[in-house]
C-alpha cells in the first residue's frame, strides 16, 4: 500500500495525483479513495482465500465505506458485499449489485428492511435474533421467495482491541448467545421451514484485530457447534462466516497478510469438520475496514494557527469530527502530512484540531510538521478510507465533503460535496407554528 503513497518534488502524491494540485482543483475538505488501494487487498483475498478454498466468498462489510462507485468496483471484481440496513441495500440496489451476492445483517432489522431484502432477492440473511423469523416468513410468502439463512451467534470470546468495538463477548448487543434452549429451536425453525434454507453459522468478534488467537478460540466455538447441531439435529453446517475486524494500518502497526489469519483457521476448521464427519463448511469473511482503511486520506486545508506558549500549537483545518469521528468516538490514532511540504524537515510539534464546536475534536494531538507550515497549506491524514465519510455528520451545518477517487493519476468524483441547500432541504416550518 506504501507505494501508492510517493513524494515527489517535495509534493506528496497519491494512487499518482498530485495531492496539492487534487485539493486545489476539488476544494477542501476532501475524502480521496484510490482504486489501486481498493484493489490490492481484494486481489490478495481472490489469490490467497478465494482461489484456494473450495466455496469461499468475501462479503465486503459496506458499513466501511458505502458509495455507488464502491459498489461498482466490487461488482466488477466479482466480490459480495455484506449491508446491515435499508439504506445500504438501497445503493446496492441503485447499482443493480447482483442480489445473489448480497447478505443482509443487523441486530435489528425494521420489518421494512426484512421486506425490501427479500424483495430485492438478497443471498443471505443473517440471523440476529428469534423474532426475525416470522418477519422473513412473512415476506417469503408475499413474494414468493425462498432466503438462504446464516445465523449470528456470540462465541464469548473477548478480542484484544479498544472496548467499544469489541463484538465477539458474551455481553454483546449482537448475534445469538450460545445455550441450547435458544440455539437449538432457531435452528430447527429453519430447517423444518420450507421457505427458509439454513446455512450456517457465523460470528465477528471484532475490529482492528491483529493477532488470530481470538479469531482461532472464536472458531473453536462455531465449530462446537457444528458438531452439535450434527449430532442433536442431524444437519451438516455449509458455510461458516469469520467474519470481518482484520487490521489495518494507521500509524506504526503492522499490517499482517490475510493470510496470517485465514490458513491457521482453515486448517482448523478442515480439522475438526473431519473429526465431525462432516465436508468442510465453505469460509466466508466479511473485511470492511482492511479494504478500504489505507485506500483513503483525507486533505484540509490549514487554516488558523494559535500558539499558546509553553503549552501547545494549535493548527486548525477546515474539516475535524464532521468528516472523521473516530478520534473522538474512540481515541483512534493517525498519521499524516503537509501535502505541499512533504519534503521539508518535520521540526515543529503542533496539535491538529478541526473546526467543529466540541473540545474533543482534535484529529491529531502530537504530529510533527515544517515549521514553516502556514494558513494556506494542505494537509492529509492517511488511512481515513473506512468508518469517516460512513460516519460522516452535518454537526455545525458543515456540508459532508466529497470524495475524489485516484487512479494512476486520473481523478474523478465519487461522491460530490453536499451543498448547504442540501443540508436544509427536508427542514419545514412547522404549520402550527
Ligand atoms: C463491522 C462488521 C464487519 C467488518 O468489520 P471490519 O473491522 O471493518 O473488517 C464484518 N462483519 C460484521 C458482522 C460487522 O459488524
Amino acid at each position: 500500500m506504501d507505494n501508492l503513497r510517493e513524494i515527489k518534488e517535495g509534493k506528496l502524491y497519491f494512487d499518482g495525483c498530485d495531492m496539492t494540485e487534487l485539493a486545489r482543483t476539488y476544494g477542501t475538505p476532501l475524502y480521496v479513495m484510490s482504486y489501486n488501494g481498493i484493489r490490492e487487498p481484494l486481489e490478495e483475498l481472490q489469490r490467497d482465500f478465494v482461489d484456494k478454498y473450495p466455496g469461499a466468498r468475501v462479503a465486503y462489510a459496506s458499513k466501511a465505506f458505502c458509495t455507488k462507485g464502491m459498489y461498482e468496483i466490487l461488482k466488477q471484481m466479482g466480490t459480495d458485499v455484506e449491508v446491515v440496513s435499508g439504506g445500504e441495500l438501497y445503493v446496492a440496489e441503485q447499482v443493480n449489485f447482483p442480489p445473489e451476492k448480497v447478505e443482509f445483517n443487523g441486530n435489528n432489522k425494521t420489518p421494512a428492511e426484512i421486506d425490501q431484502a427479500v424483495r430485492y432477492g438478497v443471498g443471505r440473511i443473517i440471523l440476529d435474533g428469534l423474532q426475525e423469523i416470522p418477519l422473513i416468513l412473512e415476506a417469503c410468502k408475499k413474494y414468493d421467495r425462498k432466503m438462504k439463512i446464516t445465523v449470528r451467534i456470540t462465541p464469548g470470546v473477548a478480542a484484544s482491541t479498544h472496548d467499544y468495538i469489541v463484538t465477539g463477548k458474551l455481553d454483546s448487543k449482537f448475534g445469538i448467545p450460545l445455550e441450547r434452549e435458544v440455539l437449538l429451536p432457531i435452528i430447527k425453525q429453519i430447517v423444518d421451514s420450507e421457505y427458509l434454507e439454513f446455512m450456517g453459522l457465523q460470528m465477528h468478534i471484532g475490529s482492528q484485530l491483529f493477532e488470530n488467537d481470538a479469531f482461532l478460540d472464536g472458531l473453536n466455538i462455531v465449530m462446537d457447534w457444528v458438531d452439535i447441531l450434527k449430532k442433536e439435529l442431524d444437519v451438516a453446517v455449509k458455510e461458516v462466516d469469520f467474519g470481518g475486524g482484520f487490521g489495518a494500518r494507521y500509524t506504526d502497526e503492522v499490517r499482517k497478510p490475510y493470510r496470517f489469519f485465514l490458513d491457521p483457521m482453515m486448517d482448523l476448521m478442515k480439522k475438526r469438520s473431519e473429526e465431525i464427519g462432516i465436508p468442510c463448511p465453505a469460509p466466508v469473511i466479511e473485511p470492511g475496514r482492511s479494504i478500504v482503511a489505507e485506500a483513503g486520506l483525507t486533505l484540509y486545508t490549514v487554516g488558523q494557527i494559535k500558539e499558546i506558549k509553553g503549552v501547545r500549537k494549535y493548527i486548525s483545518i477546515d474539516g475535524g469530527m464532521g468528516d472523521n469521528i473516530r478520534v473522538g468516538l474512540y481515541q483512534a490514532e493517525y498519521d499524516g502530512i503537509v501535502a505541499n511540504r512533504a519534503e521539508e524537515e518535520k521540526d515543529d510539534k503542533v496539535c491538529v484540531c478541526g473546526r467543529y464546536c466540541e473540545s474533543t475534536d482534535i484529529i491529531m494531538t502530537d504530529f510533527m510538521v515544517p515549521h514553516t507550515t502556514k494558513m494556506g497549506d494542505i494537509l492529509a491524514t492517511f488511512s481515513t478510507g473506512a468508518y469517516g465519510f460512513s460516519m460522516a455528520s452535518n454537526y455545525n451545518n458543515n456540508p459532508i465533503p466529497g470524495v475524489v477517487l485516484v487512479r494512476d493519476g486520473k481523478s474523478a468524483w465519487m461522491v460530490k460535496p453536499q451543498t448547504y441547500a442540501q443540508i436544509a432541504q427536508n427542514q419545514v416550518i412547522p404549520d402550527i407554528l
